[in-house]
C-alpha cells in the first residue's frame, strides 16, 4: 500500500478515514478538496463526526496501554519511525503532488516538506534510542532517579499551510514517547495526512495507534480537545484558536502546547549586503504565498537605505513568478483557499484605506490562465505606521509593509510593538549589531543573514501571544511524557519518626 491509494479523484467515493484502527467512512459532513490552482474538485473526504472522536481516543487509550507497545524497548519502537521515514522517502513525490494539489504550494516546496517530514521520524527514532533517565544526587538513604513515561492519548491539531511537515512534528514524537494520537487535519487539506497514517499503517505501528479525524476545528477538533482521554494537545494554528484550546484545557488541567501566530519583523540595517537582503526578505514574506506562521511581513529598513532598498525589493518583487504549484518555474503559488485570497484581498484593500501607497501588487494576476485560481500578487505596502491595523494583524498572504527606522531603540521598540512574538530576520555585516538586535527582540527564532531556516534539532517555539511551549529538539519527544520521580529506599533500618 503507498501515499497513492489516498487520491481517489473528485468523481470517486469519499476518501476514508483511520478511526480505531479502521479505515472507514466518518460519521460527519463530508469534506472537498479542491486544487486551489484550478477550482478542481481532487476529493471528497468522508470526515469525522464527535462519535468517531470518542471511539478513537477510547480505543487509542487501550492500544498505548497495551503492554507490548507501552513497554516495548526504545530500540524497537524506534524500528517503526524509522520505516516510516524510509516510507515518507519511497512516496516522496507523490506526497510532495499530493500536498502541492490540495495546498497549492510549489513542488519545490512541498517536496522539502515531505523531506522535513521523514527527517522528523528519523530524528526521533535516534532520540528515543538514545534518550536516558536521569540519577539525581542523593540527600539521604536512597536512589532516587527521575524518568519519563507516555501521556497516554494526544491530540495533534494542524493548520493547512504545511500539513505533512506539522503533522510529522508531532506525530513523530508523540509516537516515539510511546503515544496513541488523534490527528486533525484542517478542513482543506486533509489529503496529505491520509497519505502519511497509511504510510503509518504500513510501518507497521498497531492499528488503533493513530486515528486521523478531520473535519471542522469547532465541532472535531473541539471534542478532541475535550475528550476525558486526551492526556495533551499539541495545537498548532490561529492565536484565536490557541487561546480558546488554552480555556479549555486550564478546565482539564491538562498541558498543551500552542504553536500560533505571528507578525514577526525583518530588519535590513545600514550595512547589510543588499543582495543578500533583497533575496532573503522576498523569501521570508513570498515564498509559501505568505501562508507562513514565521513570514517576515514587517520590513525595517533603515532610512539611509530606505529608497535604495526599496526599489530593489519592489523591482525584484514584480519579477517573481506567479502560477500553479505544478510548474517547476512558479515560485508564488495559488494561496490555499478562494476564500483566504478573498479575506487577503479584503485586508490590502483596508490598507488603502488606512492611507497605505501600494509599491506593486494589490490585486489578482490578470492572466486569464490564472483566473480560476486563488492567486495574489506579490504586494509590497509603504505609507503606514507600524500601529496601523495592516502592520499589527497577521495576513497570512503575500503582502509585507515597508518601515523605515533611523535608530536601534526606535526600531527595537517598534520590532516589539506587537502581541506576536515568533521570528525575526537581521541583515547587518556588523556581527555586534546582529547579537544585540538578536538579544533585544522578542522572538522565539531569529534568522541573522538567513531567514525561515529550520532544524528538526533546533527547538521552536513562540513568545507572547505567538504560543507557548517548545516543539522539535531532543526534548521535543519529553513534550509528550510524564515526568515521574521513583526512589528506592537504601536504609536497612525502619524510617525512625515511624518505628520510635
Ligand atoms: P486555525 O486556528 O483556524 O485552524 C488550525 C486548526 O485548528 C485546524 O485544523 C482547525 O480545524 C482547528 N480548529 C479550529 N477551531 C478549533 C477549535 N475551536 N478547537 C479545536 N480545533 C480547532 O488556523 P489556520 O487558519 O488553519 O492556520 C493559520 C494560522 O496558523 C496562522 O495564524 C498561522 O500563523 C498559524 N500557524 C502557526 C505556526 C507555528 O508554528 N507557530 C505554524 C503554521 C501556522
Amino acid at each position: 500500500m503507498s501515499a497513492r491509494s489516498t487520491v481517489t479523484g473528485g468523481g470517486a467515493g469519499a476518501e476514508h478515514i483511520p478511526v480505531a484502527g479502521q479505515w472507514r467512512a466518518g460519521t460527519g459532513e463530508s469534506l472537498r478538496s479542491v486544487d486551489p490552482a484550478t477550482g478542481e474538485l481532487i476529493a471528497t473526504v468522508a470526515a469525522a463526526g464527535v462519535g468517531d472522536v470518542d471511539e478513537a481516543a477510547r480505543n487509542g487509550a487501550e492500544v498505548a496501554a497495551e503492554p507490548s507497545w507501552r513497554e516495548m524497548l526504545p530500540h524497537r519502537r524506534a524500528r517503526f519511525l524509522a520505516r516510516a521515514a524510509d516510507l515518507i522517502e519511497r512516496d516522496r513525490d507523490e506526497l510532495a503532488l499530493l500536498q502541492t494539489r490540495d495546498t497549492g504550494k510549489p513542488l519545490a516546496e512541498a517536496r522539502a516538506l515531505v523531506d522535513s517530514a521523514a527527517g522528523a521520524f528519523r530524528f526521533y527514532a535516534s532520540v528515543l534510542e538514545t534518550s536516558q533517565g536521569v540519577v539525581t544526587p542523593p540527600r539521604g538513604q536512597h536512589l532516587a532517579m527521575s524518568v519519563h513515561e507516555p501521556v497516554g492519548v494526544i491530540g495533534a491539531i494542524t493548520p493547512w499551510n504545511s500539513p505533512i511537515a506539522s503533522d510529522a512534528q508531532k506525530l513523530a514524537p508523540a509516537l516515539a514517547a510511546g503515544n496513541a494520537v488523534l490527528l486533525k487535519p484542517a478542513e482543506a487539506t486533509p489529503l496529505v495526512s491520509l497519505a502519511l497514517a497509511r504510510l503509518l499503517d504500513e510501518s507497521g505501528l498497531p492499528p488503533g495507534l493513530v486515528s486521523v479525524l478531520p473535519g471542522p476545528g469547532s465541532v472535531v477538533g473541539d471534542a478532541i480537545v475535550r475528550h476525558p482521554a486526551v492526556g495533551k494537545v499539541s495545537f498548532t494554528g490561529g492565536t484565536a484558536t490557541g487561546r480558546a484550546i488554552g480555556r479549555i484545557a486550564a478546565d482539564k488541567v491538562m498541558p498543551v502546547t500552542t504553536e500560533l501566530g505571528g507578525k514577526s519583523p525583518t530588519i535590513v540595517c545600514a550595512d547589510a549586503d543588499i543582495d543578500q537582503a533583497v533575496a532573503g526578505v522576498l523569501f521570508g514574506i513570498f515564498s509559501s504565498s505568505g501562508q507562513s506562521c514565521v513570514a517576515g511581513s514587517r520590513i525595517f529598513v533603515h532610512a539611509d537605505i530606505y529608497e535604495e532598498f526599496t526599489a530593489r525589493l519592489v523591482a525584484a518583487a514584480r519579477t517573481l513568478r506567479v502560477g500553479p504549484g505544478t510548474d517547476p518555474a512558479t515560485q508564488v503559488g495559488p494561496l490555499a483557499t478562494v476564500e483566504h485570497r478573498d479575506r487577503v484581498a479584503a485586508m490590502v484593500d483596508r490598507a488603502r484605506d488606512e492611507g497605505a501607497i501600494v509599491l506593486c501588487g494589490g490585486q489578482a494576476p490578470s492572466e486569464p490562465a490564472l483566473s480560476r485560481g486563488a492567486y495574489y500578487l506579490p504586494t509590497l505596502l509603504a505609507g503606514l505606521a507600524n500601529d496601523a491595523k495592516t502592520c499589527q494583524e497577521e495576513i497570512f498572504g503575500p503582502v509585507g509593509v515597508l518601515l523605515p527606522f533611523s535608530g536601534e531603540e526606535e526600531l527595537v521598540a517598534a520590532a516589539n510593538n506587537t502581541v506576536y512574538g515568533l521570528a525575526c530576520g537581521i541583515w547587518t555585516r556588523d556581527y555586534r549589531t546582529a547579537w544585540r538586535l538578536a538579544r533585544r527582540v522578542e522572538a522565539g527564532t531569529v534568522w541573522i543573514n538567513t531567514y525561515k531556516q529550520f532544524s528538526i534539532a533546533t527547538p521552536f517555539s513562540g513568545t507572547k501571544a505567538s504560543g507557548v511551549g517548545v516543539e522539535k529538539g531532543t526534548d521535543g519527544i519529553k513534550a509528550y511524557m510524564r515526568q515521574k520521580s521513583v526512589y528506592f529506599g537504601l536504609d536497612p533500618d525502619p524510617i525512625p519518626w515511624a518505628a520510635r
